[in-house]
């Protein structure tokens, strides 16, 4: 049987940073992937997601291009071109993400594989192989949701990207970060979309003021909500759908949509034979470096359910790489995430939300900033951005940052920078803003909307 120092289980994020920085420390790296190399993100996550956000983004472009002298006559947009040129990226990144782990001299394993015991992994063709450790990096799938009438007739993240055709009329189930973008993509790009949402609020978790700002921009642009709703059934009506609510409503569609969360990619891994016992969740329980109750075998990204992020899976993976391979024994800092949802209006995040902050920093300041971008004084776009910072009174220290807007993803990712460096409001206030653009009321913002325990 071939032995290894490290076998990966899961060529995604996190699997393939693990394997490379592995290998690059010396160890003799197997990695074994059971679908496609690239994983989630690359594959139907993030990357191709990103680039339907694009494509969307034009239509709203070509209408305010003529307040700027612009005349576009009725642009068409052909799904069948934007499918093929996304899916050709795909692949290219694919290949890619294969060569890097040959170059780096990482054996590539195809197929599931499965823990015959603590440092042996069977393939479905029967072959095994051992290791002295073991990585999971099986990352987590599109959750089925409760088993209501008429539920295979859904698609899910998955289905969305293999859509052959742009569908006329949408119902979305869910108001996290896949409902909410993938409802903005289909919005833009044409059709008409209902989002069903459970609770009295999108994007739960966030700062409250975000998600009533978004909620309302996005409605705003045509987007339709039905609120503290519940989908009970889902039937074929010839052609169409009819999704039924738990009010008694119909909604006749052609596509229902439902992104309820992911659920950690665990079934068929063996782990009960190995003495991995489940959280609550379904994830695989570690500690700070990502090792779990067997010392052998360690996990990171999407199926340890912690921060369920790219850049989390990858540095959780170079941690371990690290730890276990490279004498440098590294956490990973969970806290301080910058994130973006890629709404359109975009959404960039990072730091505490107000609630959150209250409760550690009573003596609160918040500053907002409620505004008209200035290319939309002559776009005629009526949509208004937010900004928002929030201050401990006490240190000075700047504890959370807010948005909504246009390139608030791209602000979020410079701001993480700053309140890394634990910045103050006194250092914004120093800094010389960037005239004209959005991202200077940063360092503008002088009053207090709300000052806490004043
Ligand atoms: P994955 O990338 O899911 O990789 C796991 C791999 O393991 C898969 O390739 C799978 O086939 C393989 N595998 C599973 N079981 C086995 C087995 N037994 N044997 C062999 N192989 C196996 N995050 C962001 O930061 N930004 C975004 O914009 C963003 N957009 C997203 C959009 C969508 C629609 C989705 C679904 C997710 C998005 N995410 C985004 C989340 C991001 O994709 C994940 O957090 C990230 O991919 C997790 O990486 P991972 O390595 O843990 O798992
Ligand atoms: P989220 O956890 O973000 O959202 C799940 C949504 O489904 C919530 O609105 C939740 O409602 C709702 N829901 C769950 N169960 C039910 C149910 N039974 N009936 C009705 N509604 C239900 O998950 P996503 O699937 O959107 O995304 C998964 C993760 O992937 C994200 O959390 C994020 O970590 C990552 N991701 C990141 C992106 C980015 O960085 N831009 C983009 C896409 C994904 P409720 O709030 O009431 O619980």
């Amino acid at each position: 049987m071939e032995q290894f120092d490290l076998i990966v289980i899961g060529g995604g994020s996190g699997g393939v940073r693990a394997a490379r920085i592995a290998a690059n420390h010396g160890a003799r790296v197997a990695l074994a992937e059971g679908y496609r190399m690239g994983g989630t993100c690359v594959i139907r996550g993030c990357v191709p997601k990103k680039l339907m956000v694009y494509a969307s983004r034009f239509a709203q472009e070509f209408e305010e291009a003529a307040g700027f002298g612009w005349l576009v006559d009725a642009p068409r947009f052909d799904w069948a071109t934007l499918k093929t040129r996304r899916d050709a990226e795909v692949a290219r990144l694919e290949g890619i993400y294969r060569s890097n782990l040959l170059n780096a001299g990482v054996q590539i394993l195809e197929g599931r594989a499965t823990l015959l015991d603590r440092h042996t992994v069977i393939l479905p063709n029967g072959q095994r192989f051992q290791a002295k450790h073991i990585l999971i990096a099986s990352g987590a799938q599109p959750a089925r949701g409760p088993d209501i009438p008429g539920h295979e007739l859904a698609i899910d993240s998955n289905g969305f990207f293999d859509l052959p055709t742009l569908p006329r009329r949408v119902v979305v189930q869910g108001a996290g970060y896949i409902a909410l973008e993938l409802a903005c993509v289909l919005h833009l790009l044409g059709a008409d979309v209902t989002v069903v949402v459970r609770g009295e609020q999108i994007l739960r978790g966030f700062d409250d003021d975000l998600r009533q700002h978004l909620a309302t921009e996005m409605a705003h642009s045509g987007l339709q909500f039905r609120f503290g709703r519940e989908v009970q059934a889902i039937a074929r009506v010839g052609d169409a759908l009819q999704v039924h609510l738990d009010n008694g409503d119909t909604l006749a569609t052609d596509c229902v949509l439902r992104a309820l969360g992911r659920g950690p990619n665990t079934q068929g891994l063996g782990l009960e034979g190995v003495g991995i016992t489940l959280d609550a969740q379904g994830a695989i329980p570690v500690d700070d470096f990502s090792q779990t109750t067997v010392p052998n075998i360690y996990a990171v990204g999407d199926v340890t359910n912690r921060v369920n992020l790219t850049p989390m899976a990858i540095r959780e993976g170079h941690a371990f790489a690290d730890t276990v391979f490279g004498s440098t024994p590294r956490r990973v800092d969970h806290t301080l995430v910058p994130t973006a949802v890629f709404t359109t209006p975009e959404v960039g995040v990072v730091g505490l939300t107000e609630e959150q902050a209250l409760k550690s920093h009573p003596r609160l300041d918040v500053y907002r900033a409620v505004f008209r971008p200035l290319k939309a004084t002559l776009s005629g776009h009526t949509g208004k951005m937010l900004l928002k910072l929030l201050v401990d009174r006490d240190t000075d220290r700047v504890l959370g940052f807010h948005a909504v807007g246009p390139d608030t993803g791209e602000m979020a990712q410079l701001v993480g920078v700053a309140l890394q460096l634990q910045a103050t409001k006194t250092a914004l206030d120093a800094t010389l803003a960037v005239h004209p653009t959005a991202a200077e009321e940063l360092v503008t913002m002088r009053t207090p909307a709300v000052r806490h325990n004043l």
